[in-house]
């Protein structure tokens, strides 16, 4: 809650951006794959990373604040790609996400 709250809303820290939605598919292994959506307003928490479903995961998750911040600052309005959980509790990556994102400008 603190890094959130650190991490300013996104009308502070992009004025020009209008809506952020993230579209991800979870992927864990053993398991079935889960669609998560995010919707960011400009009154939302610039605060891009998503939390592993895994219950024992270690210090992971999905951190796609770099992704936004490059989209943003070329004004991109779509990127997809994929990103591995960095949690530490396990030696081979046991869940991963495919995104896609697409943002709006004002
Ligand atoms: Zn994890």
């Amino acid at each position: 809650m603190r890094q959130r709250c650190e991490a300013g809303s996104v009308a502070i820290r992009f004025p020009e951006v209008a809506s952020i939605i993230m579209k991800m598919t979870y992927n864990q292994k053993g398991a079935i794959s889960i669609l998560r959506t995010f919707h960011f307003t400009p009154s939302s928490y610039a605060f891009f990373t998503v939390n592993c479903l895994r219950k024992d995961c270690v210090d992971g998750g999905f951190d796609l604040t770099q992704v936004i911040n490059t989209m943003i600052r070329n004004r991109k309005v779509d990127a997809k790609g994929a990103l591995s959980c960095k949690g530490t509790d396990s030696p081979t990556s046991h869940s991963d996400i495919v995104y896609e994102v697409s943002i709006q400008y004002t």
